[in-house]
């Protein structure tokens, strides 16, 4: 009940103890952590999908007594994980914050760019950038150096606003498996941990540190991978319990050698160079973001003074898991049951130390998940991936280049979701950009499984309607790092080929099974409560500053969901 006075108090609170003596107390009310949680690719439906399976304290404590808002979307059209991420962080839409794309084509550089990539802070440790030759993710793989910052996000978090108002005094802390995962949400004032698969270890740059806290050392040093050494990823139930018990080997599943289709997946030997790989790729990657979140809040105290700190943990297996085997497989469902117990490890251990009554958790996640498109077809909803190889060469392009007197690819690259155009060429031929861009989005948007093709000329200059899909679009384009086309796919439809490696599922589109996420605000006594009405995640950072009193992210657009204060 008192907490908007409390909130109101916090920054002046020494005068206003003078005046109102009885009310300094509540000053108190504001809580000593905030704990965002993120589960990357838990689309809006997944965490009561198997609730009657999970245990007490993880999900079943989110949605049972949390404030929980059913229909939380974002609303930007490439629903990857910086995007997403970015977006969660500062209350902007992408065409703000300027994270378009987990990669972009820099002109200046004259080559794709890797969102957090910084050759200015090299990692801390030696030999723990991206291995070439084993890294799965493609995004990863465009990176030219392993320095890591997060000066590209344009815009102030949430995290950085409380480090504002605090003069400092908060600890700011933002761990994931994945680099972006943990830089996005530490913003520009904050420290980052993310997981080193070369090297087995949670490392950081030197944008953050000059050298490693020891603690980071001592716990790196303990090799806390070697616990899984030829362990195997096993199921926690009886086979029969699950919903995809009987098909635990779906045609679809990535092969990965080594690590199988079915289970048990094993871990194998930890000298394996795959092995860091195979445990993001199962609930192991979580457990060891969790033992790392754990180690900060004990070695940096967090929550332990009347300064609110702030711990952002973005778990990453749900999306490998989604991504290698489909959300609607036997893999995904226990990595679901897995997921419920790490965050009710987490949500035990913060209540031990913390206290869940002084703790404001937040949960969603980055982007949801599309289904595989040969399961939709083996329940009647006939459907494939889009194969985009030979758009360059199709008839109608080979008549756009002859008209434009271009003799080689008219398309330089297509990197979902943006196609990019040979700039330099169209330059020197003396065409119109513009022109080249309608002509090229008129043969593309003809092509199977697009639904639109927006040109960039188009969104600038405002010649776009303000139906679902183009708002989308045009929420994601950034005038310097946007392509030169937009490319949506038809629902149900993606590319499933990331870069030689042919995946089961990916996300990435405007479509609601991408953009619907969890919207989940638990613990520093809220009443628990449901809600029905549309919200979008660029709420979640203003409505945590308004908890505070402080104000918002410099290029937030949310607003504030009042629920979350007033209880
Ligand atoms: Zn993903």
């Amino acid at each position: 009940m008192h907490k908007k006075i409390a909130v109101k108090l916090w920054l002046s609170s020494v005068t206003v103890a003078c005046l109102f003596p009885l009310l300094s107390l509540q000053a108190t009310e504001r809580p000593k952590l905030i704990l965002q949680v993120t589960v990357d690719q838990l689309r809006g439906d997944m965490p009561a999908a198997y609730l009657e399976k999970m245990g007490k304290g993880g999900f079943k404590y989110l949605l049972n007594e949390g404030v929980v808002y059913k229909d939380a979307h974002h609303n930007h059209a490439n629903t990857e994980t910086i995007v997403g991420h970015a977006t969660l962080a500062t209350g902007a839409l992408p065409a703000v914050h300027g994270m378009i794309g987990n990669v972009w084509f820099d002109d200046k550089l004259q080559r794709l760019v890797y969102n957090v990539e910084d050759s200015n802070y090299p990692l801390l440790s030696a030999d723990a950038g991206v291995n070439q030759k084993t890294e799965i993710d493609p995004t990863q793989r465009t990176a030219k150096s392993s320095g890591r910052s997060p000066i590209n996000i344009q815009v102030s978090t949430f995290s950085d606003e409380l480090m504002i108002a605090t003069n400092g005094q908060a600890k700011v802390f933002g761990v994931s498996v994945k680099d972006r995962g943990a830089i996005s949400m530490a913003g520009h004032t904050g420290k980052a941990f993310w997981f080193s698969k070369k090297s087995g270890e949670f490392v950081t740059s030197r944008y953050y540190y000059d050298e490693y806290p020891q603690w980071v050392s001592d716990w790196n040093a303990a090799k806390p991978t070697k616990k899984y050494h030829q362990k195997a990823w096993q199921l926690s139930q009886k086979q029969e319990n699950y919903v995809f018990a009987k098909q635990d080997d779906q045609p679809w599943e990535t092969k990965l050698p080594g690590f199988g289709t079915t289970f048990p997946h094993q871990y194998g030997d930890m000298e394996n160079p795959y092995f860091t790989t195979f445990l993001t790729l199962s609930p192991a990657g979580d457990e060891l973001t969790l033992d790392f979140a754990k180690a900060v809040v004990n070695n940096e105290q967090l929550g332990q003074d009347t300064v609110t700190d702030y711990l952002s943990v973005s778990f990453s297996s749900t999306d490998y898991v989604g991504h290698i085997f489909g959300p609607s497989s036997l893999e995904a469902e226990e990595n679901m049951l897995k997921l419920d117990r790490t965050l009710a490890n987490l949500f035990k251990f913060i209540d031990k130390k913390v206290g869940l009554e002084n703790t404001l958790i937040v949960l969603s996640a980055d982007h949801g998940a599309a289904e595989v498109p040969a399961y939709l077809s083996t329940l009647g909803m006939k459907t494939e991936p889009v194969a985009p190889k030979t758009w360059d060469q199709a008839p109608g392009m080979q008549v756009l280049k002859k008209q434009f007197g271009i003799d080689r690819a008219l398309i330089k690259s297509y990197f979902h979701p943006y196609i990019y155009l040979d700039k330099e060429l169209i330059a020197r031929r003396k065409l119109s950009l513009e022109q080249v861009q309608k002509a090229v989005s008129i043969e593309v948007s003809k092509f199977d499984g697009v639904a639109l093709a927006v040109t960039s000329a188009d969104i600038e200059q405002g010649n776009i309607p303000n139906d679902y899909l183009h708002t989308l679009v045009g929420n994601n384009h950034s005038n310097n790092r946007s392509g030169d086309i937009y490319v949506v796919l038809e629902a149900h439809r993606f590319v499933a080929d990331m870069e030689g490696l042919s995946v089961a599922s990916t996300h990435g589109s405007p479509w609601g099974y991408d953009t619907f996420v969890p919207l989940i605000f638990a613990g520093f006594n809220l009443d628990d409560e449901v809600i029905y009405d549309r919200v979008s995640t660029t709420d979640i950072a203003v409505t945590l500053s308004a908890v505070l009193g402080i104000k918002a992210p410099s290029g937030a657009q949310g607003k504030v969901l009042k629920k979350v204060l007033d209880d």
